[in-house]
């Protein structure tokens, strides 16, 4: 991942799915109460995650064009938004100098841009990582890769962030990857 992205290892987290990276964002970065801000519609698990670690979800409609409504998303007072690019079941994705300039105006929240389609045409935010510390990029093996049995998924985000995960994951179950997929 590193030599294919262009990243650092230090800047790099690889996890058993991109559920299980999510999951672990939830539990490093959202504490108990703390709002985090999501479109309806959008990936059905990040109100599984809200509603078991007790994180106050803040849902905001799509306009009716189905595209998300980033400007009353910004204004919401929260820890931090997660989008999803392309959306899922929508398909519509957010162009980088969109996402851009989200991150510019929400520089006191992490964002979360989950890219688990991102391949199938879209560009993708990990090249922001070095520029916005407040940018965590998560993405998947089990879709344009066609290898979901093998359960990779991964992060990108700066150097502290990937420690947040990491801290998590070694108190929760320090070996998550099973050893074939750690040679992939
Ligand atoms: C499929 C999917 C995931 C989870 O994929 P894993 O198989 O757990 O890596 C995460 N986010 C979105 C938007 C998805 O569609």
């Amino acid at each position: 991942l590193s030599s294919f992205y262009g990243v650092s290892k230090e800047k790099i987290y690889v996890g058993n799915s991109s559920d299980e990276v999510l999951s672990f964002t939830w539990l490093a970065f959202f504490g108990r109460g703390e709002k985090v801000v999501y479109p309806d519609i959008t990936y059905s698990f990040y109100t599984v995650y809200s509603q078991l670690y007790e994180v106050e979800e803040c849902i905001v409609s799509l306009k009716d064009d189905y595209t998300m409504d980033l400007e009353t998303m910004s204004k919401i007072p929260a820890k931090a938004v997660v989008i999803t690019n392309p959306n899922a079941p929508t398909g519509i994705a957010l162009t980088l100098e969109e996402i851009e300039n989200f991150l510019k105006n929400n520089q006191d929240k992490l964002v979360v841009v989950d890219e688990a389609y991102v391949d199938f045409g879209n560009e993708s935010a990990i090249k922001l990582i070095d520029k916005y510390d407040n940018l965590l990029v998560v993405q998947t093996f089990s879709k344009s890769r066609s290898l979901a049995g093998l359960r990779i998924g991964f992060a990108m985000g700066n150097k502290e962030l990937i420690n947040g995960l990491k801290v998590i994951k070694d108190q929760f179950n320090p070996y998550t990857l099973d050893s074939i997929s750690n040679l992939v």
